[in-house]
């Protein structure tokens, strides 16, 4: 009989009778039952908002240096930003197809179109090289805080990087942001990928100079050995996506700006008009450091769901069992097999899942059938292009709608899309026609 830490399988299912769909694969939402006010989940966390504060402090300092090593953020002084976009086209499409009504206002914040990597580890990945390459100049007495750092652009600094190894094990996008920012410093960097790491990925890191490193197997092996080698190597310094609060807290930031565009827009949350947020879960440091820093500024006037693949539940599995990062989807039989290359993990982050545990609203998964075809209506109803994990976050409002009567008209509901303008257009126009294909038979969407 096959077991989880001990217990039959059949037993983890009468403890928490939800599993049972999920182990199945039947799309699903789960509202969590430990969420609690967010003041009190709040408390006693080790990070809190000085630490946010800290981490947009310097993404500032960077700022004369990104924008000079990367022009096309210049117009934005070096900081890098999403747009944040009014979606009532797809909102229309939602309702058509779910024949389910939703109340209130529709957004999409394009971490698709994020310069430099074109996903939303432009965020997390990105601080945490740049932290780490300051960390470093400051210990050799190489770099003041005041300085202008649009001098790290100049020879004699990447020539002090290139000294120093960075590592990562990625499912793609990982790789991708820390590897094209990594090599823009002048490091050496490997990056370890996992078999579900779409060719093109690997091929533009290489372009770029970066040591690319192919596993068979999946990415929490690919990232065991991207640990081991940087313990041996005290020159090497490893990006731990499981672990790291550095990388947690660069999504954080998202937070504050958000508030701005939402200011800007004249976009109001409140308690009594919440902001529902729809992100895309892998191993939980991007879309956790987005609600947490979320929660830190809004408390409960904002309320955070994650969406996962309903091969991958591995957020949804670990909370909802509160095993979190002791228990694997494989370990209940799932297989750990989406076209969401972003979202193929399938064991999350323990650090990110007990974080979020008193303060998530709720987790859903989405099918791969239903992520192709929300490609193609995204494309068709907004002219956007996303990558499938980057679609997930679609399908949350008509299930949060089902179970919170309490939304009304006063409600904003905001999508957070989470890739694909890096996309090879080759690619982009082969996802859609499938999409297409499903769009036109539903029994396949
Ligand atoms: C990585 C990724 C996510 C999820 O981030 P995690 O930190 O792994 O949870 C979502 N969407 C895309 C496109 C990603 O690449």
């Amino acid at each position: 009989m096959t077991t989880v830490k001990g217990r039959p399988i059949e037993e983890w299912i009468s403890e928490f009778p939800d599993l049972g769909p999920i182990i199945h694969c039947a799309p699903f939402y789960w509202s969590n039952p430990y969420a609690v006010e967010s003041k009190k989940a709040l408390q006693g966390q080790p990070l809190q908002l000085e630490d946010i504060q800290d981490a947009e402090a310097r993404l500032k300092r960077f700022a004369p240096f990104i924008s000079k090593a990367y022009p096309e953020t210049e117009n934005a002084g070096g900081i890098i930003e999403s747009p944040l976009k009014k979606g009532d086209h797809i909102k229309a499409r939602l309702e058509t197809i779910t024949g389910q009504k939703i109340p209130g206002a529709f957004y999409i914040k394009l971490d698709s179109h994020l310069p430099i990597s074109g996903s939303i580890k432009a965020r997390g990945g990105i601080y945490e090289v740049l932290k780490h390459a300051e960390t470093l100049l400051q210990e050799h007495h190489l770099l003041s805080e005041k300085d202008d750092y649009s001098k790290l652009t100049e020879e004699t600094y990447r020539k002090f990087f290139s000294q120093y190894t960075i590592l990562v094990g990625s499912t793609g996008n990982l790789g991708l942001s820390i590897g094209v920012i990594s090599a823009k410093l002048g490091f050496h960097v490997i990056v370890h990928m996992s078999a579900d790491a779409k060719q093109w990925k690997k091929d533009l890191l290489r372009e770029r100079g970066v040591q690319v490193v192919e596993h068979p197997s999946d990415y929490s092996k690919a990232v065991e050995q991207g640990r081991k080698e940087a313990e041996n190597d005290p020159k090497s310094y490893f990006v731990d996506d499981e672990n790291s609060t550095d990388l947690f807290l660069g999504y954080t930031v998202a937070a504050i700006r958000l508030k701005k565009q939402l200011e800007e827009q004249a976009i109001q949350v409140s308690p009594e008009k919440p902001l529902h947020v729809y992100l895309p879960c892998g191993v939980g440091g991007g879309p956790g450091g987005v609600a947490f820093g979320l929660k830190v500024i809004f408390g409960d006037a904002v309320k955070c769901y994650f969406a996962e693949p309903t091969h991958s539940p591995c957020m949804l599995i670990g909370m909802m069992t509160r095993l979190h990062n002791e228990v694997s989807v494989h370990d209940f039989g799932l297989d750990n097999q989406t076209a969401a290359d972003g979202l193929a993990v399938g064991r999350a982050s323990g650090f990110v899942g007990k974080v979020m545990e008193p303060l998530l609203e709720g987790i859903y998964t989405v099918s791969d059938e239903q992520m192709f075809r929300f490609i193609a209506e995204m494309v068709d109803a907004e002219g956007i292009h996303l990558e499938p994990s980057a679609v997930t976050g679609l399908m949350g409002p008509s299930y949060v709608v089902q179970n919170d009567p309490e939304i009304t008209e006063e409600d904003t509901h905001l999508i957070w899309a989470t890739g694909g303008s890096m996309v090879p257009d080759k690619i982009k126009e082969a996802t859609y026609q499938k999409g297409v294909r499903y769009k036109a038979d539903p029994d396949k969407g």
